[in-house]
């Protein structure tokens, strides 16, 4: 990517910590929606590097932390099945269902293989006519374009053999949900760019008046992120609760209209079941019904198992903002990236991996 060092500078992001440090006067929580933001935090040591004042929370934009295990479940279920092919995002192998994970599978013979679009597993399913092919197609509104696309392709090639195990869930609900829970800490949020990217941040003015709560468009990078910060901290310390753009480089308010379009041909809202935090109404998508065909759990008929989540996982509470990672009992204890119970320590977007990763023991 051409331009990208001059957002890791650190002159230029210590310059702007230090207009941080001038501008903030009293404390103030502030959650970054994105679990990708949440490891640059992490991995350049900005949370370290705040004024005091300044309370970083993480919020719940890690899809694979998300993902009900119930629907892992689901898919370790499909992929099991001789006649087919299960392909998915790398992340997801390592994710533990209730007794295996999809690494398991494959070592037992499963055929699960690793994609790097959806577009690949349309045609793997060509490739391979006399086999069924699934693609896990979990994630934010980030990765439901390139999801759609895949089932577009597939019906226009007249694909018989390919379908989707669908867990898409949007930004938006997720914040009302935390911002209208009695238990609610977070005075602001940092939303996630790639997001807004896709869906803009229309969404976002009607949330930032009804909550009060000052919402900044932000990148990933450190300068990205601390730019992002610092326009928060300014509309906390003057009493403003506006969406800004702090990522104007990638981010226009009304976002990509073509691929929302594309979205709203294929998928329709629905509610969606959040993991650690439970059933948000309208929160996610699932095919409309003209796309039944590609939807993996009619054609393998797995919507009746029901699971169990480990009662020591406190990533609900996490996702939330309610309690980092390190307050969790079973950090580095019983759960860590080599022995997970939840799949915010197995996730490379989970804030439990990065606090594990880079040493926030404490
Ligand atoms: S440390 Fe492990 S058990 Fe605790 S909240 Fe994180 S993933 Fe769950």
């Amino acid at each position: 990517m051409r331009y990208v060092d001059e957002y890791r500078d650190a002159g230029l992001v210590k310059g702007v910590l230090e207009e941080i440090r001038r501008t903030v006067i009293r404390p103030w929580v502030v959650m970054e929606i994105c679990g990708g933001q949440t490891h640059a935090i992490l991995r350049y040591g900005l949370d370290e590097l705040l004024p005091p004042e300044i309370e970083l929370v993480h919020g719940p934009g890690c899809p694979v932390c998300v993902t009900p295990l119930q629907l892992i479940d689901q898919a370790l279920a499909i992929a099991s099945l001789p006649e087919v092919i299960f392909t998915s995002y790398g992340d997801m192998l390592r994710v533990p269902g209730s007794h295996q994970d999809l690494f398991s599978i494959r070592a037992a013979g499963g055929q699960v293989r690793v994609v790097y679009s959806p577009l690949d597993a349309v045609k793997i399913a060509q490739e391979n006519p006399d086999k069924q092919v699934v693609f896990f197609a979990i994630g934010f509104e980030t990765t439901a374009p390139a999801n759609v696309m895949s089932v577009i392709q597939a019906k226009t090639l007249g694909l018989k053999n390919y379908s989707i195990l669908v867990s898409h869930v949007c930004v938006p609900p997720a914040m009302e949900t935390i911002l209208g829970s009695p238990l609610n800490r977070v005075q602001g949020f940092l939303a996630a760019g790639h997001v807004c990217t896709v869906m803009g941040y229309w969404q976002y003015l009607s949330i930032a008046e009804k909550y009060r709560v000052p919402i900044v468009v932000t990148g990933f990078e450190p300068l990205d992120l601390a730019h992002g910060l610092l326009m928060a901290v300014r509309q906390l310390e003057e009493g403003r609760c506006e969406v800004e753009n702090a990522y104007p480089r990638a981010v226009t308010q009304p976002g990509n209209q073509a691929a929302q379009a594309m979205i709203d041909r294929v998928f329709q809202p629905c509610d969606r079941h959040w993991r650690g935090i439970g059933r948000i109404p309208m929160s996610g998508w699932g095919l409309r019904p003209e796309f039944a065909d590609f939807d993996a759990e009619k054609r393998f008929q797995v919507g009746h198992i029901q699971t169990q989540e480990s009662k020591l996982c406190i990533s609900g509470e996490i996702l939330q903002g309610l309690k980092k990672p390190t307050q969790c009992p079973a950090f580095g204890k019983q759960c860590t990236p080599s022995t997970p119970l939840g799949a915010t320590m197995v996730s490379s977007e989970g804030a439990c991996s990065a606090y594990y990763r880079y040493g926030r023991n404490q």
